[in-house]
């Protein structure tokens, strides 16, 4: 890197819909640069999680503007991989697909945006961050220097997931189906991107990149070369 460029620090926005390469790329390229990444989707999870945990889904169905007093209490924090609930790890627990399955509806409510938004802005403030997520570059940081908007085929993106399960699958476990893996991702990005606030979308200034037929490391090397020519252009 010459020099001066690692002075300049600047926010990378990476949105896109379920399983299209964000947090891996995110969090590589933020490697590369030195910067921390943020995984919002986890957070998300997180108070999602919460949620399941109190057993309140049924009470915020029918009267979701309940979702605040929960939010009152929430502390979300990383650290390096790990994601910390109130102090509990809780890196694997926001995964599992009970909370896969109603983050969408958590995610569309008011209260939690506005919370989370705050959270994402304060841990952005002194820049030099890479944010994924599904609004960083349209709502959370509309001035981000750099906004990529990843896409892939909904099948391509089953296949990535199916391969993270089978990998991590015990000794017995039951076979993932691709089928269903697809059906799921399709029924999560449509939530996301039909729901009224901040929904998934490609702001006008992002670049879009379809890692369909890109290895892990191409997609790190576009957006590193998209940020050290904004870097190089700031000097
Ligand atoms: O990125 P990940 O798939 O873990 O995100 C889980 C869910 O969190 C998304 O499907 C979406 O409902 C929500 N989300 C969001 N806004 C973000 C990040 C995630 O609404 N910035």
């Amino acid at each position: 890197m010459k020099q001066g460029i690692e002075e300049k620090r600047i926010i990378i926005a990476i949105d896109g819909p379920a399983a299209s390469g964000k947090s891996t790329t995110a969090r590589k390229v933020a490697q590369r640069l030195g910067y921390t990444y943020i995984d919002t989707g986890a957070m998300y999870r997180s108070v999602t999680l919460k949620v399941l945990r109190q057993g309140l889904l049924d009470d915020i169905r029918r009267s979701p503007e309940s979702v605040s007093d929960l939010l009152q209490d929430i502390s979300i924090r990383f650290d390096g991989d790990r994601v910390l609930l109130n102090g509990d790890d809780v890196t694997t627990e926001i995964r599992e697909n009970r909370v896969s399955r109603e983050v969408s509806f958590i995610s569309s409510l008011k209260p939690v945006r506005d919370r989370l938004r705050e959270m994402q802005q304060e841990l952005g403030r002194q820049r030099g961050v890479v944010m994924d997520g599904r609004d960083i570059g349209t709502v959370v940081f509309p001035d981000a220097e750099l906004k990529i908007f990843l896409v892939a085929d909904s099948r391509e993106r089953a296949k990535r997931r199916y391969a993270e399960l089978i990998a991590k699958r015990s000794d017995g476990a039951e076979l993932p189906d691709l089928d269903a893996l697809e059906n799921e991702i399709k029924i999560r990005d449509n939530a996301d991107a039909e729901r009224a606030l901040a929904p998934l979308k490609k702001h006008v200034d992002a670049h879009e990149i379809d890692t369909s037929d890109l290895t892990i490391e191409r997609q790190v090397e576009r957006v590193l070369d998209l940020a050290l020519d904004i870097l190089q252009d700031c000097r």
